[in-house]
């Protein structure tokens, strides 16, 4: 398998030849918690894939309701004014649960189709009001909000750039609210006034007239795992109507009880006017992706003169056999594994504090079952790891032969978003093995 993938399988987000020094790890199978590799190595696969897999792994009920659709009707378009009753069905579903009035579903195949399209209905959106001149998008930097060329002119992570031509020129950032190392200082307060005269003179700088949307994660995920500050999502959201822009959360790691609750934004009650989730929309077992619109957005768009409230689609839009596993994955959240997973995400939280004393701990964040611990070389002048990738290579490499999957940034943090199924003994070892591999990291 090593020789076949070297000479035939690219990876994504890896240097063509990066695996070649220790050969692709294959991974064979999996249950609840737990990934195999092909050689029986078992592990807690305390990342969850790629935060996804929050139902944990071999669900029998979510592989049979799979199964029945594929039986029953594998394919149907929602082109053409068709559709299908799993389809219809999860979309009301979801629109009961979503905050306030995002009561319109439009599916896609993941997040960065779904961020995609997310310009797509704004710009939509303005255009029926016969205000084209909004075109201009402003998000935070260290965020991520996709791997398609629009979606990755948001993202602020300059890897996912280079030799694009983006940010696009109608792609604009302000800082990020990132506390452990924040030219503000770490005070709430302070952040937050520094988050909104950002956004403010952003505005200006490009006129409000001109500023579409503001786009946030309410935990930035794969810029390190970075919390706001309570009251930061508030603080701009209400800036965001003041200013009469629209305001998206991309809930695409948060969403599905990453945090706690289906969505993040409940935290703060907080109702965007658009919304992008996937991952957790269907436990990773397929693909799929969910932007909600608010009333506001789709019934301007839907009564707009001369436009289309879905002028673009795909294939697989509204795929009957994603919507059948996500309407049993959401049966599932509600029976126990939303509640599982804010137990376990006090301990996972209450177990990686317990790590702050350790000489390479310099920071210890997250909420719900996401976290991430930041090691540094010195605690007091919070020193990042030396050069990049290669020491968090090493800690990856160390934990799973440990028995533990984590998500090691090029930057010295540790990401966690284990399955919401985890048992509490499954928490501990996740904790324990990290510190087993912070100390070999130490020697
Ligand atoms: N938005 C956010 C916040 C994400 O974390 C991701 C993926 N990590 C995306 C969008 C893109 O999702 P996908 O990889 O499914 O296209």
């Amino acid at each position: 398998l090593i020789e076949l993938d070297r000479a035939h399988l690219v990876h994504p987000v890896a240097s063509y030849r990066s695996h070649e020094r220790t050969g692709v790890r294959v991974l064979k199978s999996a249950k609840g918690a737990t990934v195999t590799d092909a050689s029986g190595h078992t592990m807690i696969d305390g990342f969850a894939g790629l935060w996804c897999v929050n139902a944990g792994y071999g669900h029998d009920s979510i592989v049979e309701a799979a199964a029945r659709q594929m039986h029953e009707l594998p394919y149907a378009t929602g082109y053409f004014g068709l559709g299908s009753e799993p389809a219809i069905r999860f979309a009301a579903e979801l629109a009961e649960r979503a905050p306030g009035d995002l009561n319109h579903v439009y599916f896609t195949l993941g997040g960065s189709d779904a961020v995609d399209s997310t310009i797509r209905f704004i710009r939509y959106y303005y255009n029926a009001q016969g205000r084209p001149e909004k075109d201009q998008f402003i998000s935070v930097e260290q965020g991520y909000h996709g791997s398609s060329t629009v979606g990755a002119g948001l993202t602020a992570l300059p890897a996912f750039h280079a030799g694009f031509g983006i940010p696009l020129d109608w792609q604009h950032k302000i800082p990020s609210h990132y506390s452990y190392r924040n030219p503000a200082g770490s005070e709430p307060a302070a952040i937050i006034a520094a988050s909104v005269a950002a956004l403010r003179a952003k505005v200006e700088e490009l006129g409000a007239e001109r500023v579409a949307a503001f786009y946030v994660e309410p935990i930035q995920g794969s810029g390190g795992v970075l919390v706001p500050p309570p009251g930061w999502m508030r603080a701009m959201r209400d800036l965001c109507r003041e200013l009469d822009i629209l305001f998206v959360a991309d809930e695409v790691i948060t969403g599905f009880g990453r945090t706690g609750p289906l969505f993040a934004c409940t935290d703060e009650d907080i109702v965007p006017d658009l919304m992008t989730t996937a991952k957790g929309l269907t436990s990773g077992y397929v693909p799929m992706g969910a932007v909600f619109l608010s009333d506001r957005v789709y019934d301007t768009i839907a009564d707009g003169a001369g436009t289309s409230a879905v002028g673009h689609g795909y294939t697989y839009s509204a795929h009957p056999v994603s919507a059948a596993v996500g309407l049993e994955v959401l049966r599932l959240y509600e029976n126990g594994l939303l509640e599982n997973g804010i137990k376990a995400g006090k301990r996972l939280m209450a177990g990686l504090q317990g790590l702050g004393d350790h000489p390479l701990v310099g920071d210890v964040r997250g909420r719900g079952m996401l976290a991430a611990i930041e090691l540094v070389v010195d605690k007091v002048r919070k020193t990042p790891l030396p050069a990049a990738a290669e020491p968090s290579r090493r800690i990856f490499d160390r934990a799973w032969d440990n028995g533990l999957v984590i998500r090691a940034f090029g930057n010295g943090v540790l990401g966690y978003a284990p399955p919401l199924c985890c048992t509490e003994d499954e928490i501990d070892a996740i904790v324990e093995r990290t510190r087993m591999t912070l100390d070999e990291t130490l020697e």
